[in-house]
């Protein structure tokens, strides 16, 4: 899992400490997660870390990718699936709603040309709403977030949802949440923020839905040293940190 950030992205040369600390839990790429069952493997998002998160966590294959929305963070490493393409000789297959499929074939022109130069990633666009649907035998409920005022998907897994960019959640939707047993929620700093949520705006989210596990991503270096706002959490509340594994 990456826990990147949004605005508030570091600097190379920040000096916070944040930025300059040793812990690696604050060294953070962008958010992303892998999900595994017994026999499919999908990742949510392409960042412009999917290549080196893909190396890091040596994931061999992947059966589909999940989009929540097209901002550049979460979007601009899908030229990447070319060596997936390679060792499986199949298109790598892409779950995406209209507004994302548009922007994606927008910025890779080059992927769905009638005439394709050889070497391009090799990509099928399977359209997705809201109603849920299964890749491989993972079954996916999508879940409908606000993100300032881009619809974004959220995704629910079973018992384990995934919600990153968000800055507010309708009331139909917060139930589909309801009943997780854990839940990955945006949190990108103290300081409000028009397309994210807050810390504590984070925390009532939880709260208010009683996940009894959550933890929190897109975090900006603005939020501060992990090891500190981890420890003031309430119970069942953490930070999320790069490589995180939650076995369910
Ligand atoms: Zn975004
Ligand atoms: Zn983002």
């Amino acid at each position: 899992m990456g826990t990147g950030t949004s605005s508030g992205v570091p600097m190379i040369a920040c000096e916070c400490e944040v930025c300059r600390s040793t812990d690696p839990r604050d060294n953070r790429l962008r958010s992303s997660i892998l999900v595994e069952s017994a026999t499919t493997s999908l990742v949510v998002d392409t960042t412009p870390d999917f290549r080196y998160q893909m190396l890091r966590a040596r994931v061999m294959k992947l059966d589909g990718i999940v989009f929540t929305h097209p901002h550049k963070d979460h979007i601009a490493g899908l030229d990447d699936v070319r060596a997936y393409n390679y060792f499986s000789k199949q298109p790598m297959q892409i779950f995406a709603n209209e507004m994302t499929q548009m922007n994606i074939i927008r910025e890779f022109p080059y992927a769905f040309a009638e005439s394709k130069y050889p070497g391009v990633p090799e990509i099928h666009i399977n359209p997705i709403d809201l109603e849920p649907f299964e890749l491989g035998d993972i079954s996916i409920i999508p879940i409908l977030v606000w993100h300032m005022r881009m619809p974004v998907l959220g995704f629910r897994f079973g018992d384990f949802t995934y919600i990153t960019d968000a800055n507010r959640i309708d009331a139909a939707e917060m139930d589909k949440i309801r009943g997780s047993s854990h839940l990955v929620l945006n949190a990108l700093r103290h300081e409000k923020h028009i397309s994210h949520f807050t810390l504590a705006e984070a925390i009532e989210i939880v709260q208010e839905l009683q996940v009894p596990n959550a933890w929190f991503t897109h975090i900006s270096h603005q939020l501060g040293l992990h090891k500190e706002i981890d420890a003031s959490l309430p119970a069942g509340i953490h930070l999320a940190y790069d490589g995180l594994k939650l076995h369910l």
